[in-house]
């Protein structure tokens, strides 16, 4: 194999800490990822690179593994005439198409109301999308989906994996059993089933948690040797870790299920008990993170849902 990965770790001001990008020497230069929007970032980023013997201007084009600003912030940063690959589910967060934006807002408004939440709506979207300044403003060129072959980078088959964002691809080269797997598996830490709108607003609600599960099975019909992550180190035993994480999310489900059996809660009400030290800080996480166990014992009837003439949804066991 004649192919080379680089990885470059680059700072972000997110609580996860660092990202991790990568710069695949083949055929191609393909960067695999760009860091977020900071000159920190981008310092880091133009040191790291010289490193590896190349320049920024050398690279040939741009593949993303989603849409999140520590993964697509730096595409801004760099030469114009570099296309730039992703899901279709990135254009609208990096063209930054108002509408779209405006149906996330409403999106989350009615969630809210649904979720039982007090407050002031107003604020909690700013605190949302606070993080959107750190990412690009910047034309996605070409649109990828399961299957697609990506020219210069025709070793790696790219994998559709929604569940922690849902533009969320990962890539695969069969040959010596590497994947790319951005935040879809991480060494150290779950990933979170971020609530995002679908494409089309008027479609139902995504279950990123489901999705996700869908996404991690996926990838134990893939024979795995070693896994490059999107923060934090390489993964080895990459099915031990899917069982895990698999089971893990079973048993916090579990948790919920244990509250719901003593009274009806809402998500918001479960989201303070679950997350008491951060939900306010980590609004977005925590109520995904709820949402996701709801949508998982949902799924398996273990609960039902009841929602109230304002709006408001109520779940018990
Ligand atoms: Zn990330």
């Amino acid at each position: 194999m004649d192919e080379k990965i680089f990885k470059l770790v680059l700072p972000t001001p997110f609580d996860v800490g660092d990202v991790n990008v990568y710069l695949v020497k083949g055929d191609s230069l393909t960067l695999i990822d760009a860091g977020v929007k900071t000159e920190e970032a981008w310092e880091a980023f133009k040191k790291q690179f010289k490193e590896t013997g190349f320049e920024p201007r050398d690279i040939e084009q741009v593949v993303l593994t989603h849409h999140h600003p520590d993964h697509a912030g730096l595409l801004e940063w760099l030469p114009e005439d570099i296309p730039v690959y992703g899901h279709p589910y990135v254009r609208p967060w990096i063209e930054k198409d108002k509408e779209f934006i405006r149906s996330y807002d409403q999106f989350y408004s009615r969630l809210f109301t649904e979720f039982g939440m007090e407050g002031d709506f107003e604020k909690m979207l700013a605190a949302l999308k606070a993080p959107l300044r750190y990412l690009a403003k910047r034309a996605l060129t070409y649109e990828i989906e399961e299957g697609d072959v990506i020219p210069g980078f025709e070793n790696w088959t790219v994998f559709e994996t929604p569940g922690h964002a849902q533009s969320h691809l990962a890539f695969y080269r069969e040959e010596d059993g590497t994947l790319i797997a951005g935040d879809h598996i991480l060494a150290s830490i779950s990933s979170n089933p971020l609530l995002e709108p679908s494409l089309d607003p008027l479609k139902e609600r995504p279950k990123p948690q489901l999705q996700y599960n869908r996404s991690l099975r996926k990838m134990l019909d893939l024979e795995i040797r070693e896994v490059f992550t999107g923060h934090g180190p390489e993964v080895k035993k990459a099915h031990e870790l899917i069982e895990r994480r698999l089971s893990r999310q079973h048993d916090r489900a579990m948790q919920v299920l244990e509250l719901l059996k003593e009274k009806p809660f809402t998500t918001f009400e479960l989201t303070k008990i679950l997350f008491p030290a951060v939900y306010e800080k980590q609004l977005g996480l925590t109520l995904s993170e709820t949402t996701a166990q709801l949508d998982y014992l949902l799924s398996n009837e273990a609960i039902t849902k009841r929602v109230n003439d304002d709006g408001t949804a109520y779940f018990s066991a």
